[in-house]
């Protein structure tokens, strides 16, 4: 008995060695969230001495934010949902530290089980500043380089269409073909600079979106010409199968248009010459939802996970079309998530792909005055 006893001493003892000396923040609470140990470690990221933190409501003696500076409510803190789901939740937050700096932690947080039932968490957190500095100033790289482009970019775009337009003089059919080469360069550049910029955007939490009635309609059929041309190359056919009245949905017209944009690109981009879009716009439940349809080649199942992750490009569209930077569905979905909606898909290769996007049809509180350019 007594062997027993020092058994289980010494293991305890080992336990706690062991968990003082994980080299990351370390945290257990138990099942009312109650702070029940705390690492050196973790003291010295949150600022509190284990005396301090020891019996605390954890959440309450840390408060934690999301990226956008947002303090994130009891019910969504990632301690509470592992709890409640019994399932283990990795994320990026922002701690108030005791001097009230806010820290951006990469963490980890386990529920403990025991017999099957949730009787507390333990958490595991890296101060993940350093990273986070070099992820500011390699956004603020990229949208200081874009913005240095974009001004160059449109003088060759003034004095391209001034070409094309004759205002220079007669053009030969050969001047003329070289320069519609230009102008569809210089606009597929000017794209990918606007994408650059509105995913840095993204990514630093500046983008701002401006929230006022848009008629869906109009903004569809505004997409829909900017991109005839291309439709017209192709011999394709794109049609637009309005909602029944005027819809409109309390939204910003110009992220809006930016996403539905890029869906269409993408359903002209991958559908071969003949090929059918259909746009479709419905209401369902208290959701407008948009569908993209296409007759083209489709999303292969092993690519289906990744279709909405930056960089990333099929290899059966990549074989066929080379044109593309894998940015657009990522920059789709950051812009979806910024307005409150979904974007989802269907798809079968070789067949085709609709791309679904729904949003809130109640109004919304107007959230700011920025815009997406
Ligand atoms: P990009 O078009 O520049 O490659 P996107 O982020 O817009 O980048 O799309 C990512 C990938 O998703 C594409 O490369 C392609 O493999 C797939 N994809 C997107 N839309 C479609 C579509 N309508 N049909 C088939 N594949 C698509």
């Amino acid at each position: 008995m007594a062997n027993k006893k020092q058994d289980y001493e010494g293991d305890k003892a080992l336990a706690e060695v062991l968990f003082d000396s994980i080299g990351d923040g370390a945290v257990t609470t138990d099942e009312f969230g109650n702070v029940t140990r705390i690492n050196p470690t973790a003291q010295s990221i949150l600022g509190y001495s284990e005396k301090e933190a020891l019996g605390k409501w954890f959440p309450k003696l840390c408060t934690a934010f999301d990226e956008s500076g947002e303090t994130i409510p009891l019910i969504d803190r990632p301690v509470t949902r592992a709890f409640v789901t019994g399932n283990i939740i990795s994320e990026k937050i922002h701690y108030k530290t005791k001097a009230g700096n806010l820290i951006p932690v990469s963490m980890t947080i386990s529920p403990i089980m025991v017999n099957g039932q949730p009787v507390g968490c333990i958490e595991i957190f890296r101060d993940i500043s350093r990273e986070y500095e070099i992820d500011k100033m390699k956004s603020d790289f990229i949208s200081l380089a874009s913005h240095q482009l974009r001004t160059p970019l449109s003088a060759i775009k003034t004095y391209s269409h001034m070409l094309a337009d004759g205002f220079m003089g007669p053009l030969s059919p050969r001047q003329n073909k070289s320069l519609k080469t230009i102008i569809a360069a210089t606009n597929r550049m000017n794209e990918t600079i606007g994408t650059l910029l509105n995913i840095t955007r993204i990514e630093s939490g500046s983008i701002i979106v401006t929230k006022k009635p848009v008629a869906i309609n109009q903004i569809i059929e505004e997409v829909i010409s900017e991109h005839q041309l291309s439709v017209t190359e192709k011999k394709q056919s794109i049609k637009l199968n309005k909602s029944k009245d005027d819809l409109k949905i309390i939204s910003d017209s110009v992220v809006l248009k930016e996403i539905i944009g890029n869906l269409v690109s993408n359903a002209v981009k991958y559908t071969p010459s003949n090929g059918k879009i259909t746009i479709d716009v419905s209401t369902r439940d208290k959701t407008l939802v948009v569908a993209v349809r296409d007759t083209g080649m489709g999303i292969p199942e092993a690519y289906k996970d990744n279709i909405f992750t930056k960089f990333f490009r099929g290899e059966n569209v990549i074989r066929q079309e080379t044109s593309g930077t894998g940015l657009g569905l990522y920059l789709v979905k950051g812009l979806v998530n910024e307005l409150g909606g979904n974007v989802w898909f269907e798809s079968t290769e070789g067949k085709g792909s609709t791309f679904y996007l729904s949003l809130p049809l109640l109004p919304q509180a107007i959230r700011t005055n920025k815009s997406v350019s």
